[in-house]
């Protein structure tokens, strides 16, 4: 691909192709969206996958009341693709590198967040779709697109031995469940429980397993208890069986919950030995009830946790490059991106879906 396929327009915007939702009811369709020419210090990529996470679903159905969809709206944050072009001040990327983008494009780079590489908790950052565009005015678009523009500095490298369908859910789903282990320090020995085993799930089981860590995955789905042992699980509990849920009480030193929809997150505070942790992931929009009771005993800690910073992301790439660690995924043409919503939200995908950007081409 290269610029020239574009039809240029005024003030350095040139037309690329994507997918739209236009409210919240409507299936995503074809469109064209305005990408900025590449400014000193960005990067042009030719997107070649990018995952499908139920982020986008709660976005472009516009579940979440605290950050209300801009339409239309153009979802994916888990990018994959071949640089196109660099500005005269890249120094990092040449045309012809892999590269990779999650779900920060911009952060203002001063504040001691952004200086502690913790972008993703900058005041001013700005996430690759439905935020502010400062470039372009409106919002940004995320990668159900032929091509991104985004500053060096948001842009990771990926390295060679890498499947690259299964290298784009790494971008959210990968950094969202290491970033915590890694912080609250899973390895060898410790007792890892794994809510949900989705997207977001099945990378927290493979992680937490690589880091040595006993795992055990919960899940409402009795038919994924054989794929939770074979993606590295010791062990995979029904949450509804409730002597099954008995057996861990008060045995976990840490919890990653991935759940996106209203559960009852008691029932496994009360699986945390002293000073446990369990750290939600998941976003449902309704809050969680919460009994003060299941912190007391055991002085447990419940925390949350938002994907992780632009260095920590490389590292994590790097992790899975010496582990052999990528997404198990289904790829799928664009062309079928509403049927795999319908499957996404009946918890129906092994286990994510990963778009094959190439099928844009044929629209
Ligand atoms: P996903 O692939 O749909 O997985 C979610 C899993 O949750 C399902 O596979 C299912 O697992 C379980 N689940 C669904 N409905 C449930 C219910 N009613 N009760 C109990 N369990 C249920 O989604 P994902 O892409 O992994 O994302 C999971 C959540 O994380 C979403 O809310 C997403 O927005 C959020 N997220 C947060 C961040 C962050 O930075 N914190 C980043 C990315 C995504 P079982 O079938 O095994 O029960
Ligand atoms: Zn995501």
């Amino acid at each position: 691909m290269s610029t020239t396929q574009f039809s240029s327009q005024s003030r350095g915007q040139y037309e690329a192709r994507a997918y739209s939702a236009a409210d919240p009811k409507s299936q995503l369709v074809p469109t064209s969206i305005p990408r900025r020419d590449p400014g000193d210090d960005d990067v042009q990529i030719e997107i070649l996958f990018c995952g499908i996470c139920h982020s986008d679903l709660h976005q472009i159905r516009n579940e979440w009341s605290a950050m209300p969809t801009v339409y239309p709206c153009v979802p994916g944050h888990e990018i994959v693709g071949r640089v196109t072009k660099v500005g005269n001040a890249v120094t990092k990327f040449k045309p012809g590198d892999l590269a990779a983008v999650g779900c920060l494009v911009d952060s203002d780079g001063e504040c001691p967040n952004c200086q502690s590489g913790l972008e993703q908790f900058c005041p001013h950052m700005t996430l690759t779709y439905n935020s502010s565009d400062i470039h372009l005015g409106g919002v940004t678009y995320g990668g159900y697109s032929d091509s991104i523009v985004v500053k060096e500095h948001f842009v990771l490298h990926v390295p060679s031995n890498m499947n690259l369908a299964g290298t784009a859910p790494l971008l959210c789903a990968g950094i969202t469940t290491y970033s915590p282990m890694r912080h609250w320090g899973v390895t060898t020995g410790k007792k890892v429980g794994v809510v949900g085993l989705g997207g977001l799930g099945h990378m927290a089981v493979k992680f937490a397993h690589a880091l040595g860590a006993h795992v055990v995955v919960f899940t409402t789905s009795l038919k994924k208890k054989e794929d939770a042992m074979t993606l590295g699980a010791d062990e995979a509990v029904v949450s509804q069986n409730t002597d099954e849920m008995n057996k861990h009480v008060g045995s976990f030193d840490f919890i990653i919950d991935t759940v996106s929809a209203e559960h009852d997150i008691n029932a496994y505070l009360q699986l945390l030995r002293p000073d446990g942790n369990l750290t939600l992931v998941g976003a449902p929009d309704k809050p969680h009830a919460v009994s003060a009771l299941s912190l007391l005993f055991n002085r447990r800690s419940l925390s949350g946790s938002l994907i992780g910073g632009i260095a920590e992301t490389q590292e994590m790439l790097e992790f899975c490059s010496k582990h052999n660690i990528t997404a198990d995924v289904e790829i799928i043409p664009i062309q079928k991106v509403n049927e795999a919503y319908e499957r996404l939200s009946r918890a129906d995908v092994k286990y994510r879906f990963s778009i094959d950007m190439s099928s844009l081409k044929s629209q």
